[in-house]
């Protein structure tokens, strides 16, 4: 199958953000983009350039300020709060640079807790936390606490924590800035072996090599898509 026969996973239309100021801040401007199942894409640009701004509005945790977008061939437009919060806990995936796990809840907790909201029952969240947690090398460590690990352990946690809900898409934010280039190096192995295994991933990063060895580059500059090496 070409790209092209994939279904469309997530569309921006004409997405614009201005933060309120004086003057406004005209974060992102005419963003049209569209990411297909199964892609691997890096999303680079030099700070600044409106990165976490497209990638807190492709979470839905942040709405534009004209354009919109599709999930899943969903208009969000006019999504409630609420539907817009289900909708991130069910179809969305996020990994952070800062971990985010939560201190005092053992690995295992702090993945199976993913689901927590969706109606799943106990067991079998548990099941499937300790399914991803082995897929991502931490069958070990699953009754440790954050703080026992090292940051890459963390970091995987964090990936299977983002993979409970079988996403549409998982969105990630410099996932190895916090990173030795080793370890670094191992996460984006297991970035790939995930796309390979079929997930949908969006990886925010400023490290140009790292972008480079991504199947897909979207560059901003100054809030515009200013290249994207799918359609070159
Ligand atoms: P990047 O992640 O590429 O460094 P950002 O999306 O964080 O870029 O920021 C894009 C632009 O929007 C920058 O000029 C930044 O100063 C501005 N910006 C980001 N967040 C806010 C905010 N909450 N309020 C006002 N301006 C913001
Ligand atoms: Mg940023």
């Amino acid at each position: 199958m070409t790209q092209e026969e994939h279904p469309v996973v997530m569309e921006l239309t004409e997405v614009g953000k201005s933060y309120p100021g004086n003057p406004p801040v005209e974060a992102l401007r005419g963003i049209n983009l569209v990411v297909h199942r199964g892609e691997l894409l890096a999303l680079v640009g030099t700070s600044g350039s409106g990165k976490s701004t497209m990638l807190n509005i492709m979470g839905a945790l942040d709405r534009p300020t004209s354009g919109k977008l599709c999930v899943d061939g969903q208009d969000l437009s006019n999504f409630s709060d609420r539907e817009l919060s289900t909708l991130r806990g069910s179809r969305i995936g996020f990994i952070f640079q800062q971990f985010h796990l939560i201190a005092g809840l053992s690995v295992l907790e702090n993945v199976s807790t993913g689901l927590l909201y969706q109606g799943i029952n106990r067991s079998l969240r548990m099941e499937k936390a300790t399914q991803l947690l082995s897929r991502v090398g931490l069958g070990d460590r699953m009754t440790h606490l954050p703080h026992e690990l090292s940051g890459g352990q963390q970091q995987r946690v964090a990936i299977a924590r983002a993979l409970m809900g079988d996403p549409a898409i998982v969105l990630a934010d410099e996932p190895t800035g916090n990173l030795d280039s080793e370890t670094s190096e191992e996460i984006m192995d297991l970035i790939h072996q995930l796309n390979e295994g079929g997930s949908t991933i969006v990886v925010v990063t400023h490290d140009g090599e790292l972008a480079r060895s991504l199947p897909g580059v979207v560059t901003l500059l100054d809030g515009v898509v200013k290249s994207d090496s799918r359609t070159q």
